[in-house]
């Protein structure tokens, strides 16, 4: 679209770095490389909430034009503060309840009941820093694994399906949503996202309608992604993520106009068009398994017309990271799941020695 970019990211050669125009190589807390990072660019983003706000705010502070907002990003990464927001929004979230020390388990579990899910109030994400309990003694025992971590408890939702949206918002209040999708995960790691999902007209209307609320509300500029519970005919918020997402990179493939080709014009003060859904896809994610930094199987992938890989230029596969993803899209969403089940059967990890000598 012929803008240049500038990355920080703390390792050299990072995914994105290696196809910016420049890098930056500090930690996201280095506010010296930070006020150089705004120095370079017109307009600051980030594609991680797991930042430190003070950054966001340092740069605000120098004048510096970043989207989303520091005050967005304060919202959605403190699950608390956001869970009360969408509920001010007048959208179901499941019961929750904050845990700040062994003190407040009890009143916790009579408002969210047993199972429930206990998660960091900061910093979590793929599953990461969470416990599903289902006894007091177990709720403590996570309030102890947390080593003082503040923690929010939330009701456990018995939910039929995971759906999640993309949408994306102007500062002219423009705002365009992408078709609802719906997402499998594997030891809460996101590993399959079918779209469109198999759902109600209704219910994705809902979920629409729940994206453009919580666009305005939140006044966020640029491209977000909200996860929900689906249970029957309610749908309920999980979260809210500031930026582009996984369950949205069908969107390179599937939809004429991709997640981030969004974001960059919403946050360039470009119009937006509405995404149109080319064909039914479903994304599989390439997970790490632990066994090695090899992928083999990618010749035997790439013989399948309908089928586009993206590899992010990762070198170490370890359990569950995510390696890239390929989208398959089909005439019907019966052939896609097909053929995903296919591909992703042929993709395996290896050690590079094993690789060369067989
Ligand atoms: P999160 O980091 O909040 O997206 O959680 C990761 C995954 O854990 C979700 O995608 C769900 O599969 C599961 N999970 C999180 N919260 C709940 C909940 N309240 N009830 C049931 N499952 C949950």
């Amino acid at each position: 679209m012929g803008y240049r970019v500038v990355t920080l990211e703390p390792f050299p050669s990072s995914p994105a770095g290696q196809v910016a125009d420049q890098q930056i190589v500090a930690a996201y807390d280095d506010l010296r490389a930070i006020g150089e990072l705004g120095a370079r660019s017109d307009v600051v983003t980030y594609e991680f909430e797991n930042i430190p706000l003070e950054s966001i705010r340092a740069l605000e502070a120098d004048r510096r034009l970043v989207r989303p907002s520091a005050e967005v990003l304060r919202i959605t990464q403190e699950r608390l503060l956001e869970k009360a927001f969408v509920r001010e929004c007048g959208i179901e979230v499941a019961p929750f309840a904050p845990v700040r020390s062994r003190d407040d388990v009890e009143a916790a579990l009579t408002v969210c009941g047993l199972p429930a899910v206990m998660k960091t109030v900061l910093g979590g994400y793929d599953g990461k820093g969470q416990w599903v309990v289902r006894s007091e003694d177990e709720a403590y025992e996570a309030v102890a694994q947390a080593r003082g971590r503040p923690l929010i408890c939330e009701g456990f939702v018995a939910f039929d399906r995971e759906l999640s949206i993309i949408a994306t918002r102007n500062a002219r209040d423009q705002i365009i949503t992408f078709p609802v999708a719906e997402n499998q995960h594997d030891h809460g790691v996101l590993a399959t996202t079918i779209v469109p999902a198999r759902i109600d007209r209704r219910i994705a209307a809902r979920i629409r309608e729940d994206a453009m609320t919580i666009a305005r509300k939140l006044g966020i500029i640029g491209t977000f992604c909200i996860e929900f519970f689906q249970q029957g005919d309610r749908v309920l918020v999980n979260e809210i993520a500031p930026r582009v997402h996984n369950s949205g990179h069908y969107s390179l493939d599937a939809t004429q106009i991709s997640q981030y080709e969004a974001h960059v014009r919403a946050i360039c003060d470009l119009p937006l068009v509405e995404p149109e859904l080319l064909r039914p896809a479903v994304m599989v994610n390439i997970l790490g398994t632990g066994q090695g930094d090899l992928l083999n199987g990618v010749s035997d992938l790439l013989t399948d017309p309908d089928l586009k890989l993206h590899l992010y230029g990762k070198t170490h596969a370890a359990l569950r990271r995510k390696m890239g993803h390929f989208t398959i899209r089909a005439r019907t969403l019966e052939e896609a799941l097909r053929k995903a089940e296919i591909a992703r059967k042929r993709l395996s990890w290896s050690r590079r020695e094993t690789a060369r000598s067989a």
